[in-house]
């Protein structure tokens, strides 16, 4: 029985790491993708999780098999490629850390993922099915998606759906919205951040953002991150605001991703379905997830830069 399964891209992130003698940027090979951060990051904190998805039978995509078994993640659903490579995507940062990315995508292994390749029974053996629209952008893995997140509903099974919008991913910013709306409805918790939320909305305001997004998808727990100003949730009983942990941010790549994985990891600990949280067990929730996301951004990389249990429970213990 897995926590958690999660279906998403697995890529290489080159992330930048100075100039070379000659003046030229050197960028450093990083597992990636949203999904396989939040994978990782769960499972770092105890969640037993599965990854569903596909990569190159190349270097890179074994390196990325390695990485989510070694983060404690069961990676024996990955599916290794001999037609596909696997994606890649440069990561460029700006002086405050945010970063930006150009992707070499196009036919990549993780957008070739059909229906039939992934066998639906995994969803009875997990409490909570993650996805994100990464995967939705083209190919067959956007009829995967649905796919599973159809079976996840007829299953009962809780949705945990993270936007995570990609616009240079997309033919347009209209279907990536299309498609975007099209999952929300089945999202049990739904974590996004406050940019995404007034992107799908149309306010500029986090209440009014929360209020509409609530009332078109009745997620029973709804997470908007805001950055360095730290988080905010709302379920049908309640609504809480935690400021960030003070870090100094040396790169917000997985930031958001590490932070659901906190959030999941620490509602698993509860035992508990959303709806029987109490406030004060979901504000635990919210607060330990915050911990993991202000961990996360003071270091450089994703999924090398995910806390461990161990820090996430000495920031918590600081104040
Ligand atoms: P995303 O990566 O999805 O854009 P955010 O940048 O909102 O997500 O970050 C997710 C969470 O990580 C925030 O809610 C916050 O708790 C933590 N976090 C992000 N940036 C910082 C920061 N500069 N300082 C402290 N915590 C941060």
């Amino acid at each position: 029985m897995y926590d958690i399964a999660v279906l998403g891209e697995l890529l290489i992130d080159f992330t930048p790491v100075g100039l070379s003698p000659n003046g030229n940027p050197i960028f450093e090979r990083n597992p990636g993708g949203g999904p396989a951060n939040m994978a990782c990051a769960a499972a770092k904190l105890g969640a037993h999780t599965a990854f569903l998805g596909k990569v190159g039978d190349d270097p890179f995509g074994r390196a990325l098999k390695e990485t989510l078994e070694k983060n404690g993640v069961d990676a024996g659903r990955l599916l290794l490629s001999r037609e596909h490579p696997t994606t890649l995507a440069f990561v460029h940062l700006d002086e405050k850390g945010d970063r930006s990315f150009s992707f070499y995508r196009r036919g990549g292994a993780d957008t070739m993922l059909s229906p039939g390749e992934i066998d639906p029974a995994v969803l009875d053996e997990c409490r909570y099915f993650f996805c994100s629209s990464v995967m939705m952008a083209e190919g067959p893995s956007r009829e995967t998606s649905f796919f599973l997140l159809e079976e996840a509903k007829r299953r009962g099974r809780t949705v945990v759906f993270d936007p995570n919008l990609r616009p240079n991913l997309w033919a347009s910013a209209e279907e990536m919205k299309e498609q975007v709306l099209r999952a929300l409805p089945y999202a049990g918790i739904l974590k996004v951040s406050e940019e995404e939320a007034f992107f799908l909305t149309g306010t500029k305001n986090v209440e009014a953002a929360a209020d509409a997004l609530l009332s078109r998808y009745a997620p029973a727990l709804l997470c908007i991150t805001l950055g360095a100003e730290g988080s905010f949730a709302c379920t049908r009983k309640y609504r809480l605001r935690h400021p960030a942990f003070p870090v100094r941010a040396a790169d917000t790549t997985a930031a958001g991703d590490s932070f659901t994985g906190g959030l999941l990891a620490a509602i698993l600990e509860t035992g508990k379905e959303v709806p029987e949280l109490s406030e004060e067990e979901l504000s635990r929730a919210l607060r330990a997830a915050n911990a993991v996301g202000a961990l996360t951004a003071s270091r450089k990389g994703s999924i090398s830069a995910l806390p461990a249990r161990e820090e996430v429970a000495e920031l918590l213990a600081q104040k």
